[in-house]
């Protein structure tokens, strides 16, 4: 019997890939690992979840056994790859080898943990996946009021959801500004206006050092001395590509698993998409970059080597109460920002000396210019020129 395509993993990049690869190949068994439940489910939807009035459950697509029959594969769930061993063409779960034909890595990204003291640690979430969602939910229910640690895009969307949802909402973030790697100053007051305006409370240079249980809830003491009370805590201060695994067996990794345009790690056979992939020097934690790469992945898998390009790569935010929509220029452009607008429309497009637009950021009515401006954006990863093009060796 032929080995299977294994992939790690039933996120956004598993379940997209083993679809893809579907359409090209139904011959070959497939088999998905799983650490989680195997829902379907789209994880940008988790920080929507109060607006659109739904719950983790409600958020849910298809169950692991749905999603088997749709895919004809294998489903393990709850089922933790513990070590990779591509000498020999297997990974492990725990004392049982499981050979591959080829393997996925789509094992995504973790959350960082801050060490924080205190007796309330239990109460701080993170939440990465629908699981977390679902735990997190629970916990919230009959809460008022949600501390948050971090001020990037992911905990702006969730204090926007919050508030929504009704709940007081603080955050604490140690730099000066909200998403201070992706927006120029004028930008980033623009979303903190309208976070503002709904009733969130910034914090900003400080860390939370200790979170508490006191009478009436929790108690968070900031590194400024200065002392906040809620009810819950949500860490939302970034995540790191999973790379353990793939470093200890060897595998090239730099901020996520090291890939080539065919997302070919330095294994043989093996293979990393989405989160956990860094392409070409790019990790992009986004579903933009994603897709593109389960399409050139599945036609690679199904025999015929495609390379991934990128073009240009917008991110929508969502903090509706100010809409954002962010095309950040890549890393070491030289350039500077150019802004205008006013109140919380603001466009600040970043500009090479010739004028050339290298990227931007709206708020506001200026949304709407985007798509007028990504026709004039570079592609984040320009297409390999067919000469160039290499065929996989492995
Ligand atoms: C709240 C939130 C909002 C977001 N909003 C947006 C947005 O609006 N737009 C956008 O482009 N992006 C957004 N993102 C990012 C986007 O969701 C991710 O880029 C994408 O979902 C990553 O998918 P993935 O499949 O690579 O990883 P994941 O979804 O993290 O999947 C990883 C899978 O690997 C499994 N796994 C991990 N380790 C093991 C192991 N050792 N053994 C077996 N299985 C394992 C997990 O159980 C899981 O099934 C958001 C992210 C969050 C958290």
């Amino acid at each position: 019997m032929t080995a299977p395509l294994v992939i790690i993993g039933t996120g956004l990049a598993g379940y997209n890939l083993a679809r893809e690869f579907r359409k090209h190949d139904s011959q070959t068994p497939l088999l998905l690992i799983t650490a989680d439940d195997g829902r379907s489910y789209s994880k940008p939807m988790l920080s929507t979840g109060f607006a659109m009035g739904k719950d983790a459950n409600s958020l849910g697509m298809l169950d692991a056994g749905q999603m088997a029959i749709q895919l004809d594969a294998e489903i393990r769930t709850h089922t933790r790859v513990t070590r990779l061993d591509p000498d020999n063409r297997r990974v492990w779960i725990g004392n049982e080898p499981v050979p591959y034909r080829d393997l996925v890595l789509a094992w995504g990204a973790q959350p960082i943990h801050v060490p924080l003291a205190g007796d309330a640690t239990d109460r701080v979430f993170s939440i990465n996946d629908l699981l977390d969602y679902g735990r997190f939910r629970e916990a919230a229910q009959g809460k008022r009021r949600v501390l948050i640690l971090g001020t990037g895009l992911i905990g702006c969307e969730f204090a926007n959801d919050l508030l929504q949802g009704g709940y007081e909402v603080d955050l604490v973030a140690p730099g000066e500004q909200v998403m201070p790697a992706l927006l120029p100053a004028a930008v980033a007051a623009a979303v903190q206006d309208g976070l503002e305006s709904l009733g969130a409370r910034f914090h900003f240079g400080a860390v939370v050092e200790r979170v508490d249980h006191v009478a009436e809830g929790l108690q968070a003491q900031l590194s400024s001395g200065k002392l906040l009370s809620c009810d819950l805590v949500v860490s939302a201060v970034g995540l790191r590509p999973r790379i353990e695994l793939a470093v200890e067996a060897g595998l090239e990794a730099a901020r996520g698993i090291v890939v080539d345009r065919y997302l070919r790690t330095s294994a043989r056979h093996v293979y990393a998409l989405g989160d956990c992939a860094e392409v070409d020097g790019l990790s992009l934690l986004y579903v933009m970059p994603l897709m593109s790469g389960v399409r050139a992945l599945a036609r690679t898998l199904a025999g015929s080597a495609t390379a991934v390009s990128y073009g240009p790569m917008p991110v929508t935010v969502k903090t509706p109460v100010c809409p954002l929509v962010v095309s950040p220029p890549a890393l070491g452009s030289e350039g500077g920002w150019a802004i205008e607008g006013e109140g919380r429309d603001i466009t600040a497009l970043f500009q090479a000396a010739d004028g050339r637009l290298l990227g931007y950021a709206l708020a506001g009515a200026a949304v709407q210019q985007r798509l007028m401006l990504n026709k004039q954006l570079p592609p984040v990863l320009a297409e390999v020129p067919q000469v160039l093009s290499l065929t996989p060796s492995n």
